[in-house]
């Protein structure tokens, strides 16, 4: 009988945390088949259950402490690392000369490529006579906004929204836009253990602000989020919001610009291809 070994999927630093080392080990078909109760529409809580059950628990941190993007990293980097195959192929239509192309890539070279954090992973400034400190958004953090975003109303297939429905939701995002926020930041001077407690000081701060103020505040919290990326490169679609992995730029062979320089296609993969739980 042919000796059958489970994928070694080599350990990593927690990219929003790298004195941390993520060591993940195949999941069993036992783990999976928990795995396949798990709520679908319910992604980052899936997402959680998923990395404490198959994390070696030598180095066991709750990825509810992780940042959105750790875990985004770890999903996928176990991902390719249980792939029998991680090379792809991308053919496009270039935009250069018009001609299809194939880009052949290595998800596991791509899985390689990614960024720690830079520096404290935390940023502070001044704002309204206060220090606010902006820190990646954890687990946790995405598992509150994951709950919030299920009371959206959705359109049936046969019938759009009705006004009401729409006041709702307009209501509902932009609720959502404010918990972003209060999760996004802590003022270090007025720090509690009590979670509910620290959440609801932070919420009333921030809906005592002006409208001016508010845009303010969000604008240095978005630059600081900015600052502190780490993990893979992705983009979101503007209009669905859907994640796409960069893999690279790929070179037009046939033309050149005018100067002689290099004509790239910056070419994406949908992230979701590469996040899945495995299930049996
Ligand atoms: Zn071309």
């Amino acid at each position: 009988m042919a000796n059958i070994i489970g994928a070694n999927i080599p350990a990593f630093p927690n990219p929003g945390n790298p004195e941390h080392q993520i060591k993940l080990k195949e999941a069993t078909v036992q783990q999976a088949l928990q795995f396949s109760g798990l709520n679908p529409l319910m992604e980052e809580a899936s997402l959680t259950a998923f990395l404490n059950e198959v994390q070696d628990p030598a180095s066991y941190v709750d990825a509810k402490e992780w940042s959105a993007q750790s875990r985004k990293m770890a999903i996928f980097w176990y991902a390719v690392q249980t792939l029998d195959d991680a090379k792809m192929t991308a053919d496009y239509l270039c935009d250069h000369c018009g001609e299809m192309h194939s880009y052949r890539y290595d998800l596991r070279s791509l899985a390689d490529q990614f960024h720690t954090i830079t520096g404290k992973p935390y940023r502070e400034f001044d704002f309204n006579g206060e220090t606010v400190r902006v820190s990646p958004i954890n687990g946790e953090g995405m598992e509150n906004l994951e709950q919030a975003k299920q009371g959206v109303i959705k359109p049936s297939s046969k019938e759009s929204l009705n006004e009401s429905s729409k006041e709702h939701n307009r209501k509902l995002l932009a609720h959502i836009r404010l918990r972003t926020l209060v999760l996004s930041i802590d003022y270090p001077n007025d720090l509690t253990e009590d979670k509910d407690e620290r959440f609801k000081r932070k919420d009333e701060k921030i809906t005592a602000l002006t409208v001016g103020q508010y845009r303010q505040l969000e604008e240095l919290v978005y630059n600081c989020h900015q600052e502190l990326h780490h993990g893979l490169d992705m983009t979101a679609d503007t209009d669905t919001g859907e994640l796409y992995l960069v893999v690279g730029a790929h070179e037009c062979p046939n033309l050149k610009g005018e100067g002689g320089e290099a004509l790239t296609t910056s070419l994406r993969v949908p992230f979701r291809n590469y996040s899945n739980i495995p299930m049996v």
